[in-house]
Order: structure tokens, then sequence, then C-alpha cells
């Protein structure tokens, strides 16, 4: 064989300009640039408040007890997620009631978001944790009231027109630089009681975030499609 024959030139892969510091790839579809939430659906049982770039929950014992989530207006299947978020500098609660928020990934698969800074609870609940599933492999979290970054790679599942699974989810979660979710396998959609199962659904969903009653801040939110 010659070296030739194993080179590959076609097709070319896109040019994407990344970005830097701060500021998203030119490709990436912005959910949350810090002027306003129009990207997103906000039932009337919840408010966020957007100020300087970031955007809060309003902290309620009512969504403690109960959350609401707040979906995006367009859907997405297979995904690269940013998100940046901050739990609140002053604490008050532990365990699950200190800065709890979540990502739902498209089709209602929760990456926790918590302060699990020197705050223990069940470790398939702590912060960057598949709730309910999948510990992280580490805890990188930062004190409350320091911003942190999650970067994340969804492949969504797929579904049989009879509505058998055909493939699982799968998640790779980086949280502030440290690994914390490699390639694991969702067991399906999200729940606060009983064991995970998937429910058919058609690939292209909503991405949610949580309210749970606690202040917990974002800014930076984008997502490229893949
Ligand atoms: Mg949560």
């Amino acid at each position: 064989m010659k070296p030739e024959e194993t080179e590959v030139w076609d097709p070319m892969p896109p040019v994407v300009s990344p970005g830097d510091g701060l500021n998203p790839p030119d490709d990436a579809v912005i959910l949350f640039g810090g002027k306003d939430m129009s990207a997103w659906d906000i039932p009337a049982n919840t408010q966020w408040i957007v100020e300087n770039g970031v955007v809060t929950i309003v902290p309620s014992r009512d969504r403690q007890e109960k959350p609401v989530w707040i979906f995006s207006k367009a859907q997405f299947g297979d995904i690269q997620l940013h998100v940046e978020w901050r739990a609140p500098a002053k604490v008050e609660g532990e365990g699950q009631r200190r800065g709890n928020s979540g990502i739902f990934l498209p089709g209602k698969y929760e990456i926790q978001v918590l302060d699990s800074y020197r705050n223990h609870t069940y470790v398939n609940g702590q912060c960057a944790s598949v709730y309910k599933q999948t510990p992280p492999l580490a805890n990188a979290c930062r004190k409350p009231g320091e911003w942190q970054t999650y970067d994340i790679v969804f492949k969504a599942p797929r579904f049989f027109q009879d509505g058998r699974l055909e493939s699982a989810a799968w998640v790779t979660v980086i949280h502030n630089g440290v690994l914390v979710q490699n390639h694991v396998e969702i067991k399906g959609a999200t729940t606060f009681i009983g064991h995970p199962k998937y429910v058919a659904h058609p690939l292209m969903q909503p991405i949610g975030l949580q309210d749970h009653g606690d202040a917990v801040s974002f800014r930076n939110i984008w997502l490229r499609a893949l």
C-alpha cells in the first residue's frame, strides 16, 4: 500500500471560528447571551430575572417543594451544550436544598446542578450527576458564589416506529474543565421516584432548566447542533 491510499481528502469538515474567552463559536445557537430570555418559554409560576448579563431564578419555598421547568422554544437532538451557572454565595440549606437546579437534555434527561462544595448528599444526586442514575467521576465544584461551567456532549436516544428503544442516549460532561461523565449510557428519562425508563419521543425536543426554588444564576448558554 502507498501512504496516499489511507488519506481521506473529502468531504472537508466545515470551518468553525472558535469562541474566544466567553464568546461561543460562530455556529452556536445562543439560548441566553445576557440580554433576555426570549429563547425560552417561561410559565407563569416561575420567575427568571435578567440583570447585568446574568439570569437568576427568583427563589421560592413553593418550588423547593415542587420544581418547575422552563423549556427552550427551539428543539434539538444531538448537541454540544455549554452552560455557566452559579449557586448563591450565601449558604442556607444543605443536601439537595442548596443551589439546586438542573439541565434537562432534550427528552428530559437531567444533569444535576447543585452546590456540592462541602455539601453531602446521595452521590447520584450530587452536582454533575446524571440525576438518580450516575454519580460524577469527581466532585469538581467551585465554592458557592463562583461561576462554574458545564460542557456537555449529548447523543439523543432513538426509538423504533413501534416505540421500542433502538439506541440509548449517551452523555459526556466536563465540569469546570474536569471530566465527570465519560460517555455514560443514560438509562431512561429522569424520575424522582422509581427507576428510570425510556418513553418513546420524537428526536427533536426542547432543552429545560429547573427552578427548584433556589436563586441559581446562569449566563452564556449556547449549543451546537451535531
Ligand atoms: Mg435538580
